[in-house]
């Protein structure tokens, strides 16, 4: 992990220790690192804690949720081996960093998340960046998106806590998803890669902390 950044140091230089910490970590894919760098941290992360938005955690956003740790959006970013015309699926919209990140190395992200006020809030950041191939949708992103689907690529961002079946059958028969699976409060990051022939290949990543995928929407007051 990342030392604390020291807060006299410039956002740069920042930047520029986290992406050596990724690297270090096994985060080696250029278009990955490239993506990471170019995008603001800060515009995603909640005033109370701004100044730690260069450090390599996971902090807390509105509505009980996080922001994810740079290092595992960057580690699952990479095992989804996007290509430049990937149409891609993400579960879990949260604070929209893992989206702008996904948007700068596919062709399309397909985003859902179950609480309202986070969707919108997400949307806010992605015009201010200009990112115009980001589609948002308020939903049960366990249904996945039926409407759009298959996909070449499916990531998601909460829990599963079982095999996600459902977003399973909306892949490409070659597809890749990436999903950390299991009931309790550390899960496994599993790489889901299609055979061509309705199978899949399944590969464990490493072990991980998530918030759980809900059933439903969120009831917001
Ligand atoms: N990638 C996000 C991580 C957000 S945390 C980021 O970097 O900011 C996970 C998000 O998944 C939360 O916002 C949570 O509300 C959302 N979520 C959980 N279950 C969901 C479901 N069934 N459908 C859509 N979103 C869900």
């Amino acid at each position: 992990m990342a030392k604390a950044p020291k807060t006299d140091e410039s956002p740069e230089t920042q930047m520029a220790r986290l992406i050596l910490a990724l690297r270090s970590q096994g985060v080696t894919e250029p278009g990955v690192l490239n993506a990471i760098e170019k995008t603001p941290r800060d515009l995603f992360t909640p005033d109370l804690f701004k100044e730690r938005s260069w450090e390599d955690s996971a902090l807390p956003i509105a509505c009980g949720q996080t922001i994810s740790q740079p290092f595992i959006v960057g580690l699952m970013t990479q095992a989804l081996t996007l290509e430049p015309r990937s149409r891609v699926l993400e579960i879990g919209t949260g604070s929209g960093y893992q989206t702008a990140i996904l948007s700068r190395v596919a062709r399309l992200v397909y985003t859902v998340e179950r609480y309202r006020t986070l969707m919108k809030e997400a949307e806010t950041r992605f015009a201010v960046l200009g990112l115009t191939n980001v589609i948002t949708k308020f939903g049960d992103g366990g249904e996945g998106w039926a409407e759009q689907a298959p996909f070449d690529r499916i990531l998601v961002t909460a829990a599963a806590p079982d095999e996600p079946k459902t977003l399973l059958n909306q892949l490409k028969p070659n597809g890749v998803l990436v999903a950390p699976v299991g009931k309790g409060p550390v899960q496994s990051l599993k790489r889901y890669a299609g055979d061509g022939q309705g199978g899949f290949k399944v590969e464990v990543l490493c072990d991980v902390r998530f918030v759980p995928l809900l059933d439903g929407v969120a009831r917001e007051l």
